[in-house]
């Protein structure tokens, strides 16, 4: 089969690799869509520590089964399927706590080769975390699965009321995200602050106010004039950028929440002042990945039509043109792009 294979930083060859079988439990995924992530341009650019090199490359697909091992139940050769690309072991201490999130070897055995031909799935994943794709989404919309899962773990998580004002920073998909999963649940009041209107144009027609500002003190008066010179009731930091996750509290209202939602690399430090913490008495949340629980009501958003992910969707384009596409995310054009087969 035909796979993108992510050589070295910077560095991406378009090649023929051997099709993958699936073994007990397993299934073979013939990919119809793919979709370009935030985490694959970090990779794409400076590399990644669960993607040693070279390796098969994108986590985000959907797809019809090409081939299905011994002892699947209830999927069948041509059923069109919607998955994310890990699940936990169910066996750990975090799993058995409900906190299947945090699992042990849920990060290790993640799926990489969306921008492939065919992509295998382990039997976990075949078990917890793969759905029969309805006919009417879009194999594009059904590879939204795993950040919407991330999004919903997220949300899921912070105690809304429907009269929140709830400010998102950062405006690209997962910020997007955001807004079409707290809108289905009637959440009116909500603020995306980004540094460049164009970014935040969906985000708008999706029903958020956008606030554009280059620089905290700017962001700051904007967002204290918006909520009463109080902060917003609930802040979703979505850029994974300790300066911003240290502005970020700065737009709490006191007795508010702050969602750290974006990941900063590992090793990098942050601090807060005290009394925000503790006399303005903010909680702050840090949600990563998702659970099961999580994957099936992401879904659910999906097959039931209550999230629309088209406008997630900037263009469609095929596996041999990543690099070009990757160079657009790079230059900040562009929320998603899907990424077919040169075939179809
Ligand atoms: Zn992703
Ligand atoms: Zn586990």
């Amino acid at each position: 089969m035909l796979a993108q294979l992510l050589l070295e930083p910077g560095k991406i060859d378009y090649r023929e690799v051997e099709t993958p079988e699936p073994g007990p439990g397993e299934v073979v995924v013939r990919v119809t869509a793919a979709l370009t992530c935030g985490t694959d341009l970090k990779a794409y650019l400076r590399g990644h520590p669960k993607m040693p090199m070279p390796t098969l490359f994108g986590h985000e697909f959907a797809g019809d089964l090409a081939a299905v091992g011994s002892g699947v139940e209830g999927f069948r050769e041509g059923d069109a399927i919607m998955a994310v690309p890990t699940a936990p072991c169910k066996a750990c201490y975090y799993c058995k706590h409900q906190q299947e999130n945090l699992c042990t070897t849920v990060m290790d055995k993640m799926v990489l080769g969306a921008y492939a031909e065919y992509v295998k799935l382990p039997s976990q994943i075949v078990q917890t975390n793969m759905f029969p794709k309805e006919a009417s989404l879009s194999y594009a919309e059904a590879a939204l699965l795993e950040p919407l899962s991330c999004v919903v773990h997220a949300i899921n998580r912070v105690a809304l009321r429907p009269d929140d004002s709830v400010l998102i920073i950062g405006a690209g998909a997962i910020s997007l995200l955001h807004v079409l999963v707290l809108r289905s649940m009637g959440i009116e009041r909500i603020t995306v602050l980004g540094r460049r209107r164009y970014r935040a144009e969906a985000a708008e027609s999706a029903g958020a106010t956008v606030l554009v500002a280059t620089d905290p003190a700017s962001a700051y008066a904007q967002v204290a004039e918006g909520t009463g010179g109080r902060g917003a009731d609930v802040v979703i930091e979505c850029t994974g950028q300790p300066p911003v996750w240290e502005q970020a509290i700065q737009y709490v209202r006191r007795g508010g929440t702050l969602v750290l939602f974006g990941g900063c690399p590992s090793g990098t430090r942050v601090s807060f002042d005290t009394g925000r913490l503790h006399y303005d008495q903010i909680t702050v949340l840090s949600p990563f990945h998702f659970t099961p629980r999580d994957v099936e009501q992401a879904q659910r958003l999906l097959a039931e039509g209550t999230i629309d992910g088209r406008p997630l969707i900037t263009d469609t384009y095929r596996f041999p043109d990543l690099e070009q596409v990757l160079a657009l995310l790079q230059q900040g054009q562009g929320i998603k792009y899907a990424l077919v087969p040169s075939a179809i």
